[in-house]
């Protein structure tokens, strides 16, 4: 039993410990990127043969040049695709591996290229920071935990395994609601991607002012797009916090343009 208790940690450690780019911070993931990016392909790929592709030619080159831009900035060389749907939810979302798709729904609130950089720029920070796969690891974490406490009460003699499963599942009931943790980290990222491309990135908090104005009005078209984010005078409030840094990196970034 503590043999198998030890072996999940030596995995985790010799096998998954990496860094989030950007925050340094520490993650530990079970899959390698090429699997995952290997399963996000088949997934985007499943996605966009159910999907209406947007006919709207000019939409779609903004969202493959706005997207390509800041790809470029990103430090990864993924097999990155970005597509406009036609959908009137106002969403956006990337696979991992670098599969981004955005809804024409979300449009009308990022009204400009600007905008479209903040949503797409999130998008691809959640795929850099790989929190799918992170996602997924605490998933299979659960899994574990719940394996050892069901073979640890068929053998009611062993109390202290029971005691060690037990804490492998609290500490997985801390850890789980990472979404909220993870799309704080994707603004914070995804603001110093679109700085780093060359975009203001001031127009990330006015953006989110636009959609918190239509939060209030018409929850139920952007809900989904929101329910897993903070309350958006967190975000924004979050987001202003980095906008010195962003701007430096912006300003710099803009020097480098202009050459
Ligand atoms: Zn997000």
């Amino acid at each position: 039993m503590k043999t198998k208790y030890c072996l999940l940690f030596l995995i985790f450690f010799f096998i998954g410990c990496t860094t989030v780019p950007i925050t340094g911070r520490s993650q530990f993931l079970l899959t390698t990127e090429a699997e995952e990016a290997a399963m996000g392909a088949t997934a985007y790929g499943q996605y966009l043969a159910e999907s209406k592709i947007s006919t709207d030619k000019d939409n779609t080159a903004l969202v493959k040049k706005v997207g390509q831009k800041i790809a470029a900035v990103s430090g990864y060389n993924y097999d990155w695709e970005f597509n406009l749907l036609e959908n009137d939810e106002a969403n956006a979302w990337c696979l991992p591996g670098g599969k981004v798709a955005v809804y024409t729904g979300i449009l009308p609130y990022t009204q400009t290229e600007e905008g479209l950089a903040t949503v797409m720029a999130h998008e691809i920070a959640h795929a850099i920071a790989r929190h799918g796969a992170e996602g997924n690891m605490q998933s299979a974490l659960l899994q574990e935990g719940l394996q050892l406490l069901s073979s640890s009460l068929n053998n009611k003699s062993n109390q202290k395994d029971i005691m060690t499963a037990a804490t492998i599942l609290g500490n997985v009931g801390i850890i789980l609601p990472y979404s909220r943790k993870h799309e704080s980290e994707a603004d914070y990222i995804g603001l110093i991607l679109m700085a780093r491309a060359g975009y203001d990135p001031y127009k990330a908090i006015e953006f989110w002012e636009r959609m918190s104005q239509a939060h209030s009005g018409q929850q139920d078209i952007i809900s989904k797009f929101l329910s897993t984010h903070p309350s958006d005078a967190k975000r924004i409030k979050d987001l202003q916090s980095h906008l010195r840094e962003a701007l430096i990196i912006y300003n710099t970034s803009k020097e480098r343009y202009i050459k």
